[in-house]
């Protein structure tokens, strides 16, 4: 169910799926009821919708597009078109402590969840979808200034599981144009072609924006148990978590 699982702070959690917990993404021919039901089933593992805590009872998913929206979530709801959600921070009738459970999902993208101290003792979440268009087009910055917006310091991200700067393969004209945005990208393959380090790439954007890097994940092509689009195409897609509890 969960390849790495870390309770960051009491009652703050973050995590990412493996293949035990099945196809999450709505969008690659699976079937509507059997998504539904994984993630119900995810949401119960992760203690979501038990006893009378006020969080929703389960994650938000979002329309992923490798663009570089963020979107603010207040409450569980229809999944908005972005690539990127931050939660929590502000006062939300009455429950100025609340923070939405959020989830990205990928299958060789990097999955990033991030946890930052708001004001007067909340919590601010946020996840990102950080594929080759939105390493270069900068979305996890983006999704830190809208932390910060929120009233968040002290933030801290996991970098999840993705492909790795020996395996993703590009041609060298990409590589190239990602790497004179994003310098960290700049990669060779195993095998001696042009590549890019999305992971290396996001590391630095992190980095850049003063927040600490506290895990980063392996690489999905070389694991069987995670989900890969270059391996399989035909594939699922995992989930990077990030949620308050009991
Ligand atoms: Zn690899």
């Amino acid at each position: 169910m969960f390849w790495w699982r870390n309770e960051v702070r009491p009652g703050v959690s973050v995590a990412f799926t493996d293949t035990g917990a099945g196809n999450l993404a709505l969008h690659v021919g699976d079937d509507p009821a059997q998504v539904a039901a994984r993630r119900a089933r995810l949401a119960r593992a992760a203690g979501l919708g038990a006893g009378n805590f006020q969080y929703a009872g389960n994650f938000q998913y979002m329309n992923q597009v490798h663009g570089n929206t963020v979107a603010p979530i207040d409450a569980l709801g229809p999944g908005p078109t972005a690539d990127a959600m931050v939660s929590g921070g502000l006062p939300v009738s009455g429950f100025s402590r609340r923070a939405q459970p959020l989830a990205v999902m990928v299958a060789d993208c990097v999955p990033v969840v991030l946890v930052g101290d708001g004001a007067d003792g909340s919590v601010v979440l946020a996840v990102a979808h950080a594929g080759r268009p939105g390493v270069a087009s900068g979305v996890v910055p983006s999704t830190v200034a809208e932390m910060r917006n929120r009233g968040a310091v002290r933030i801290r991200a996991w970098v999840g599981p993705s492909i790795c700067g020996s395996c993703y393969e590009v041609p060298e004209q990409l590589r190239a144009e990602v790497a004179a945005q994003v310098p960290g990208t700049w990669s060779t393959t195993s095998w001696g072609t042009a590549a890019l380090d999305l992971p290396a790439g996001v590391r630095e954007q992190l980095t850049a924006a003063d927040v600490a890097v506290e895990y980063s994940g392996e690489c999905t092509l070389e694991n069987d148990a995670l989900f890969s689009y270059r391996r399989d195409t035909q594939t699922g897609r995992f989930a990077g978590l990030v949620w308050m509890h009991d």
